[in-house]
């Protein structure tokens, strides 16, 4: 288990080249560790080294390592989010990454009233408008957005994508690029209640361009647990 040091120690300083690069502030980045189907020992030792931040893209995942965690992290749902399980996750969450449906909204908006919390949460987006993803594309965002105001329980922090899985670095860049873009575009608009603080964009095959278009806050898996099993 000794690669995670070294990973975690590897991506953090690569993390820190490329700000440095643009000029930007060293911790302005924030890193999600991605554990899906990672075993207890390994997360264990990434919180050891530092690690705040994990992320699933499970519900029934999530719970599993909320419970041995608990207090020590901060989790991320980054997954599609089904409407029947919203309830369990909610008050436990630090932000869902994957708002991209009202009728998703209506019931987060409800659950989060019932335990008189305030939601924060990501608009995912299909920039590529791929068939195999979840998200709005970009034209649906700003109507999207117009309609969560209405709902006063959740926050909407930011913006989400998933980056087609290619090498093709100007496709990725242009994607990210778009998604910087968007989140000015909806910023300039001043809504009342709408900053949009956060970029969730970048996993461990395009962090590094991810970052040079904007983004902060990435959310690695394998760049730190190494390859997964399944
Ligand atoms: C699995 C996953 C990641 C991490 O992917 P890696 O390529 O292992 O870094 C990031 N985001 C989401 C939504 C994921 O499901």
């Amino acid at each position: 288990m000794i690669y995670i040091n070294d990973n975690l120690k590897f991506i953090k300083e690569d993390i820190e080249n490329i700000l440095s690069m643009q000029g930007r502030n060293k911790d302005s980045v924030n890193i999600i560790a991605v554990t899906k189907t990672i075993d207890i020992e390994s997360i264990q030792k990434a919180i050891e080294l530092g690690v705040r931040d994990i992320g699933e893209n499970r519900v029934q995942e999530l719970m599993e390592k909320m419970n041995v965690f608990k207090k020590n992290a901060n989790y991320h749902m980054i997954g599609h989010l089904q409407t029947n399980k919203v309830k369990y996750i909610i008050d436990k969450v630090s932000l869902v990454h994957s708002l991209d449906r009202i009728s998703l909204a209506k019931e987060m908006d409800k659950q989060a009233k019932q335990k008189d919390i305030i939601v924060d949460a990501l608009i995912q987006v299909n920039v590529a408008e791929e068939e195999s993803k979840f998200g709005l594309s970009v034209k649906e965002v700003i109507p999207f957005i117009e309609e969560v105001l209405n709902f006063q329980n959740i926050n909407i922090k930011g913006l989400m994508t998933i980056a087609p899985f290619t090498n093709d670095e100007k496709l990725l860049r242009d994607i990210f690029r778009k998604m910087y873009n968007l989140k000015q575009n909806i910023n300039d608009k001043n809504y009342e209640n709408v900053d949009l603080e956060y970029l969730s964009m970048g996993m461990t095959n395009d962090y590094r361009i991810a970052i040079e278009e904007g983004s902060n806050m990435v959310r690695i898996g394998t760049g730190i647990f190494g390859k997964r099993n399944y």
